[in-house]
């Protein structure tokens, strides 16, 4: 990794790291923060139903993709970029923060505008001109890992969008492509020290992307916490047999609850601050 060695990822002493701070959110070391939402938007309704059902367990971050990057253009593309007007309903009816992909340029001022944080996708972890343009704003950014990408190479796309100004980037480990084909992907779980052990930016874990597999989602997501991430992304739906996408990898309302009392119990044994559900 001698080429890190100059870089702006580069921790400067064992206990610099970078925490994000979102009003009372806050992501980075000492913190587990749960972003969780269904993979795409699909309606108003089922917009405002799993936001409040996430804040109600605890979740601190909505994740509300408007645009999906799937790999064939005959299936559910996302809401487009009309649905911006379901981001400012969900801000006046949740106290969440909200997240959504951002896949062009075109939409930086639209999205940017009503988000409070962008998510490059792993498709784009390597559009350069996308990761300089969301450098330029202020505003976090999660980046997430390409599925074949090195380490190495996953920070020196972080480096895009700190070099140019915007040091609030999160690393979002989603798993990565090997020989094994149960899961969708294969979960690095060794990234997530690996990073921390690189970088001082927050990193988190894709739980649902990793794994492909609703089954295996609360395992991954434990697995997460233990190894020292900062947060999870979480994919949730009320009713995910009937999900626009990736419903046979979203968990629904009753199994995220009881997976957010479970990791309630390990932060606490862990000693990290700010994960506070709301216990019903
Ligand atoms: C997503 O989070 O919506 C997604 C498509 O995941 P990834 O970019 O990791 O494939
Ligand atoms: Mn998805």
């Amino acid at each position: 990794m001698k080429r890190l060695q100059e870089t702006k990822v580069k921790r400067i002493s064992s206990d610099q790291n970078t925490v994000i701070d979102l009003d009372d959110v806050h992501i980075g070391e000492g913190y587990f923060t749960v972003i969780a939402g269904p993979c795409a938007l699909e309606s108003e309704e089922l917009a405002i139903t799993t936001a409040k059902a996430v804040e109600h367990s605890g979740a601190k971050v909505f994740r509300c993709s408007l645009f999906k990057p799937r790999s064939s253009p005959y299936t559910y593309q996302g809401y487009g970029i009309d649905g911006v007007k379901m981001l400012k309903l969900l801000h006046s009816e949740t106290n969440l923060m909200l997240e959504t992909e951002i896949l062009s340029t075109d939409h930086l001022d639209a999205l940017a505008g009503e988000a409070d944080i962008l998510r490059i996708g792993s498709r784009n972890m390597d559009n350069y001109e996308l990761l300089k343009a969301v450098g330029k704003i202020n505003k976090p950014v999660i980046l997430k890992r390409n599925m074949s990408a090195t380490l190495e190479e996953f920070l020196l796309a972080a480096e895009y969008i700190l070099s140019v100004g915007n040091n609030k980037v999160i690393l979002c480990e989603r798993g990565i492509r090997t020989f094994e084909n149960y899961t969708r992907n294969t979960l690095d779980i060794l990234a997530v020290p690996a990073l921390k052990e690189l970088t001082h930016l927050p990193v988190i874990v894709d739980p649902s992307h990793s794994t492909g597999r609703s089954s295996l989602v609360p395992a991954a997501s434990k697995a997460a916490l233990a190894a020292g991430a900062d947060g999870l992304m979480i994919e949730v739906h009320p009713d995910p047999i009937n999900s626009f996408s990736d419903g046979q990898q979203s968990i629904d309302i009753p199994t995220f609850d009881k997976l957010m009392k479970d990791l309630s119990e390990m932060t606490n044994l862990l000693g990290k601050k700010s994960f506070s559900p709301v216990l019903s």
